[in-house]
């Protein structure tokens, strides 16, 4: 197999203009197109590589990304509506987003995202949002007004996929951060800017913490198994800890999704230090030991929540993270105030975890 030449910084500067060209001149009727982007972007992190190659997502598998996103962005919002009935944000110009029925039925039904993977109606309901993301967003995204900007995907010959065009995955991920940030806060205009949404949402709101936030309540959920996987003790300073938060071992602020995996027990100072900063390489280090010994633990205790398990998935990402963070000189950090650069150690902990 021949190796596809990563993208060229002038490739990369060329990519991120046409990435804002399609969320700044693209029409919007619906939250929709910025679900694909983000679901697109997702998915390059999970399955792509850093090289040029093409790589093939199955529109079954955005779809389900799509119903994820949308998740807690159903839940009813604020409690200042008497007529409960209407209580969920708009996402589109007239009629509520057809998603928002597909996914509030399997709320009604399930109460957490994990039950209703496991129910019998997730794949009908998969295949209703296939079709919706097929008939709507996935080929309109690339459509301006009276141009066509197709640089991201194309059909793929293989049945129920499209194809990501040479460079794209590569960009997504190398650009991750940047482009997730942009799309949610183009997501979370729109949303504002409905006036269906506006008696709703208030003069003063936490919009943003509603439809990206980390659902917290979900995670202290998680408080008492990962004590007990990590024996009472703080997974960064091994001290005993009492009281303690639950961290994002990968930053929220570098992938926003809450992946059970990811999730660590540590002391409130050490989370308050470490910020959105990746954690040094001892750290990474117990880690992946932690999830080899205790990951089908951590798989248990997530199943009641809206958690995502997919440890395969999540070391993908973290994998992802430490190379991103390697090509930027990323500063890791230690304990306290200390932070030291990457040795490239962490490649051979990737490789003896895989
Ligand atoms: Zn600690």
């Amino acid at each position: 197999m021949t190796s596809i030449p990563a993208p060229t910084p002038e490739e990369q500067v060329i990519f991120l203009g046409k990435v804002e060209r399609l969320l700044s001149e693209g029409q919007f009727v619906a939250t929709y197109k910025y679900a694909v982007l983000l679901a697109i972007a997702d998915l390059a992190v999970k399955l792509g590589s850093d090289d040029g190659s093409e790589l093939d997502l199955p529109i079954r598998t955005i779809a389900e990304e799509f119903i994820e996103l949308y998740w807690r962005q159903c839940a009813p919002y604020g409690n200042s509506v008497a007529d409960g009935a209407y209580n969920i944000l708009q996402q589109n110009r007239g009629q509520q987003a057809a998603i928002i029925s597909i996914v509030d039925d399997l709320r009604q039904a399930h109460g957490t995202l994990v039950r209703a993977r496991q129910s019998a109606a997730w794949t009908a309901a998969v295949t209703e949002a296939t079709r919706l993301v097929k008939d709507m967003p996935l080929w309109r995204l690339q459509r301006l007004r009276n141009e066509v900007l197709d640089f991201l995907y194309s059909q793929s010959p293989v049945a129920g996929h499209i194809r990501l065009k040479h460079g794209v995955a590569a960009n997504l991920r190398r650009f991750h951060a940047i482009i997730v940030r942009l799309a949610q806060s183009e997501w979370m205009h729109f949303i504002q800017a409905l006036p269906g949404n506006a008696q709703l949402l208030g003069p003063i709101s936490d919009l943003g913490q509603f439809l990206f936030g980390a659902d917290r309540s979900a995670l202290l959920r998680l408080a008492t198994p990962l004590a007990d996987v990590q024996k009472g003790e703080c997974l960064y300073c091994r001290r005993r800890i009492g009281h303690g938060e639950i961290d994002h071992f990968v930053p929220w602020s570098r992938y926003p999704r809450n992946l059970a995996h990811n999730l660590v027990l540590a002391h409130t100072e050490c989370n308050r230090h470490k910020s959105d900063l990746l954690a040094a390489e001892a750290h990474l280090d117990r880690w992946l030991a932690r999830n080899q010994a205790h990951g089908a633990a951590i798989s248990e205790a997530a199943r009641t929540t809206n958690i995502i398990v997919d440890p395969g998935g999540t070391l993908s990402v973290a994998g992802w993270a430490y190379a991103h963070g390697a090509s930027l000189g990323a500063a890791t950090w230690v304990q306290g105030d200390e932070v030291e650069p990457l040795s490239g150690r962490w490649q051979s902990l990737f490789a003896e975890y895989e």
